[in-house]
């Protein structure tokens, strides 16, 4: 409820150009985004790999509404995979659908996709897609049942809060899929998404179980100590090694416990997100997290 609330205000105009303006977001940005530039995000995830973790790298953007801004993305994150190429650093590329697309031509987008795929591929890493709002998830899943038979490296990102989620998955048994899962960000309605943090967490824990049963390498996206926990146990019962499946983190959130896993010898990543389109992001970091907001609007307030 707060987290709606919240969400909708921070789409009015008014509020978006006080925060973006304001010299106070700097610091709170430079929490949750490596920086502005490729190099920025670069730089992140070399630190990152000497402490033994790997990068999941975030170019910011959603939604572009013409081909233009899709083709656009697709050259960013190419040029991406380049940097990578030539940096020698350990990183995945992740992507959002609306980025390149999805809302307009799906053929267009699942093109992207493929070009991506294989480009990330050729220098031994792989795509990871998004899950962004309830409205596009069907279309995502199509994008990536539709590259299954030529890329089962692509790992795929689902929601927990989701009630589709578990029927979703059943029908991709067949697959193994390669999945990050996830609490799920956004504001979605009740009809849509369980709300109370016990009944997400549950679905969590039941999914985590699932994908170590029926999935390929599932990779378990939280910073819940509890589910992490559960996550661990649960592999041991199913006896899948700590090879066998991957924790991955936001960048700036539970640094410790990022360190203290990869230090045990789990394989884990973090999610470097960078560019000058940060706005949704870091308002979804500011809404899931109340104590965040109260400390960035006194100061944006008071100072
Ligand atoms: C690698 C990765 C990729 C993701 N990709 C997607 C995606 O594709 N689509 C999508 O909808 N969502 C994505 N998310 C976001 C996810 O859905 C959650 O919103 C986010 O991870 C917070 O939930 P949590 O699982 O950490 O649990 P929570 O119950 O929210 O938090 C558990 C604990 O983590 C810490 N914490 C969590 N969030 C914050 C914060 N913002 N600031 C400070 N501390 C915090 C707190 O200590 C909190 O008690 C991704 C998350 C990760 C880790």
């Amino acid at each position: 409820m707060l987290t709606r609330s919240l969400m909708s205000v921070s789409e009015r105009p008014r509020v978006k150009s006080l925060i973006m303006d304001h010299r106070l977001s700097r610091p709170v940005v430079e929490r949750f985004v490596a920086g502005n530039g490729l190099e920025d995000a670069v730089g992140a995830i070399t630190k990152l790999n000497g402490s033994g973790i790997g990068g999941i790298l975030d170019l910011l953007g959603e939604g572009v509404s013409d081909p233009k801004g899709a083709s656009q993305a697709a050259d960013e994150h190419l040029a991406s995979i380049k940097r990578i190429e030539e940096t020698g650093i350990d990183t995945t590329v992740t992507i959002k659908l609306t980025q390149l697309g999805l809302a307009f031509d799906k053929a267009g987008c699942i093109d992207y996709v493929r070009q991506l795929a294989t480009e990330a591929r050729s220098i031994g890493t792989h795509i990871e897609i998004d899950m962004e709002q309830s409205p596009f998830v069907g279309d995502t899943l199509e994008v990536y049942r539709a590259l299954q038979a030529d890329f089962e490296d692509i790992r795929l990102a689902v929601q927990a809060y989701l009630r589709r989620t578990p029927a979703d998955l059943q029908t991709m048994a067949g697959l193994r899929p390669k999945i990050r899962l996830i609490k799920g960000a956004y504001s979605e309605s009740p009809e849509v998404a369980v709300q109370k943090k016990g009944e997400i967490d549950a679905q969590f824990a039941w999914l985590t179980d699932w994908l170590l049963a029926n999935g390929k390498d599932p990779a378990i996206g939280t910073h819940d100590g509890a589910l992490i926990d559960h996550c661990i146990e649960s592999a041991g019962r199913a006896g899948v090694g700590k090879e066998g499946f991957e924790l991955q983190f936001l960048y700036g959130i539970r640094r410790d416990l990022q360190q203290r896993l990869a230090d045990q010898g789990y394989r884990t990543r973090v999610y470097v997100p960078f560019g000058s389109a940060w706005y949704p992001y870091l308002m979804r970091r500011m809404a899931e997290r109340p104590a965040n907001l109260r400390f960035f609007l006194r100061a944006l307030v008071g100072g």
